[in-house]
């Protein structure tokens, strides 16, 4: 089994499967694999993951998410630099500030 390290954004994921590494339909990386399956063994779903972009989908949802080149190109991340994003902290997303509004009565 081969270990590619992609970046500092991949992080452990349970890796059910990770052997078989596939093309994430966001980042258009070879980082995403099969993470889970309809546990009744039907084989009605599959859900994919990609380690480095961090996006999930299965395999039944519209051509429109699984088909890269039917895809929303605004949200796609390929030839981006998703390392320069901000990452948002937990002291960042729970602000103290008041909501706009708060303590001016109406
Ligand atoms: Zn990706």
């Amino acid at each position: 089994m081969e270990e590619t390290d992609t970046g500092t954004a991949g992080q452990p994921v349970a890796s059910k499967g990770a052997e078989d590494h596939m093309q994430c339909v966001r980042c258009l990386r070879d980082t995403a694999s099969k993470i889970a399956e309809a546990p009744d063994k039907s084989h009605g779903w599959e859900l994919y993951f990609c380690t480095y972009c961090h996006y999930s989908w299965r395999n039944i949802e519209p051509d429109y998410i699984t088909d890269i080149g039917k895809r929303d190109p605004w949200g796609q991340l390929d030839g981006k630099d998703i390392e320069a994003v901000k990452t948002i902290t937990e002291s960042e997303y729970r602000t103290t500030k008041e909501g706009p509004g708060a303590g001016n009565g109406r």
